[in-house]
């Protein structure tokens, strides 16, 4: 089964800079042809391969291609493959430290590592947990605030963000039991900042109106515009009135391995609790986050739970029962397909790969800026910037929106790049989200020649 699996992700993996970027039409006749009751009987082997590399895998999102600058793409290391199927075929309880003590060690190890790239070595007791994404992460970072500052009264409780913060986080508060009410949606600046003034300003008034300002949530690197909250205002603000700050960097935060990144990034080491994606920034396959905690016994004291069926839970600090982390119990043993590919390559690979991203998004916001009325509309803090036809193409409003609708549309259905659009105060706009390990400077040409190839047809019709 090994084996004819390794032949069709062999092949499927070689061809991949070739294959389309996304599939088109028909897809809802696919899925309904896919419908069936459960199977009595055993179906061969082979078939079900064949299904699912000719007619299924081809027809989606080609989420690993070196053109997907879409949303926020990451790629999937292959290693990462192989560490899960190690992982699955041993299938070892690693969510409690005597089960499998060392594959434990080398999760925590993984974990410490996050630590360290985030700044947070000089903390004494830094720690944290791998769950399966950046929205876990925001959700364990919300309820282990909620527990340190309030414990279980938080009904006047105040958590704090900006308008262009992951809705993950709105949906982590109403998770913690929190009412939309006591979530306070900051603005922003032109860079899609938050505006500092008007947070402190909100917090003064929340606490002499009685409520209690709990925590702020800044971002480095916004899903939307791929913006960084200044991190060191933020930190500043929260120290002076006593607030959590949590930093959801589940885009930006590994770029804090590069010198570049480590300067956009200045202040996040001072949070008290950050979101990353290893299936970001680390260029994983999806199913891996991780929150990382400056004191991890506040994620402990959050979630540790006893019972009398489990063995008992390690009393030294150095020893992690991640059950005790997090609300899961038995899962998956996400350490491995982390912990291979950096064992393998170093941080040295990993650094290099995300400051040549940085490279390739800089070099093509450049070309695009020079680009007969094109706007840049959010400037690459990192690797992803957004952009438009501007006014003076002679549209405005909703005219000029559905203008670069159709240019966005044009550039994907070149089939070579794939980006997606989003909404601005300006109006709509392109984003161009440069992350995979397979994107170069190769790609990023047939992106440009695909818009300038947009813009000559748009000028035309
Ligand atoms: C991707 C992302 C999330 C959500 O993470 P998932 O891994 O998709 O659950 C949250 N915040 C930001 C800034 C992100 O980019």
């Amino acid at each position: 089964m090994v084996e004819q699996a390794t032949d069709e992700i062999v092949h499927h993996v070689a061809s991949l800079p070739k294959q389309p970027l996304h599939a088109t039409g028909g897809m809802k006749a696919l899925a309904r042809s896919l419908r069936e009751p459960l199977p009595e009987t055993g179906a061969e082997y082979t078939q079900l391969l064949h299904t699912l590399f000719s007619k299924l895998i081809p027809r989606s999102f080609n989420t690993a291609s070196p053109g997907y600058l879409a949303y926020i793409p990451g790629g999937g290391l292959l290693h990462s493959a192989v560490a899960d199927l190690i992982s699955l075929a041993v299938n070892r309880y690693v969510s409690v430290w005597v089960a499998a003590p060392g594959l434990a060690q080398l999760e925590q190890n993984v974990v410490r590592w996050c630590c360290e790239i985030v700044g947070y070595v000089g903390a004494p007791t830094p720690g944290g947990l791998l769950v399966s994404g950046g929205s876990m992460a925001n959700l364990l970072a919300i309820v282990t605030a909620r527990a340190s500052i309030c414990g279980e009264e938080f009904s006047r409780a105040v958590i704090y963000t900006s308008d262009q913060a992951h809705h993950s986080v709105l949906k982590a508060a109403r998770f913690a039991g929190f009412r939309a009410d006591q979530v306070r949606v900051i603005g922003t600046d032109e860079h899609f900042r938050i505006d500092v003034r008007a947070l402190e300003g909100a917090i003064t008034a929340d606490a002499s109106a009685k409520r209690e300002p709990m925590m702020i949530v800044a971002s480095a690197g916004t899903t939307n515009t791929g913006a960084v909250d200044d991190l060191q205002a933020v930190t500043a603000l929260a120290k002076k009135k006593r607030l959590w700050v949590h930093v959801d960097a589940a885009y930006g935060g590994f770029f804090a391995l590069t010198e570049r990144g480590r300067g956009v990034l200045r202040g996040l080491e001072r949070a008290d609790t950050i979101t990353l994606d290893p299936h970001k920034g680390l260029f994983l396959p999806y199913g891996t986050g991780c929150l990382v905690v400056r004191d991890a016994d506040r994620l402990r004291r959050a979630h540790a739970m006893q019972a009398a069926y489990l063995p008992p839970m390690q009393e030294d600090a150095e020893l992690v029962d991640f059950c005790d982390l997090g609300p899961e119990l038995s899962r998956d043993f996400r350490g491995l397909r982390v912990w291979l590919p950096i064992k393998m390559h170093g941080a040295q690979a990993f650094r290099e790969a995300l400051d040549e991203k940085l490279d390739l998004a800089s070099a093509a916001r450049d070309e695009i800026a020079a680009m007969p009325n094109m706007q840049i509309v959010a400037e690459p803090a990192l690797s992803l910037f957004a952009f438009r036809l501007g006014p003076g193409c002679g549209k405005d409003g909703a005219a000029l929106d559905a203008h670069n609708r159709k240019l966005l549309q044009i550039i994907n259905g070149r089939q070579r790049a794939f980006v997606t659009g989003t909404t601005t105060p300006v109006g709509f706009v392109i984003r161009v989200c440069v992350l995979s390990f397979r994107t170069h400077a190769d790609r990023m040409e047939m992106l440009l020649e695909d818009v300038r190839y947009a813009c000559k047809r748009l000028r035309v019709s």
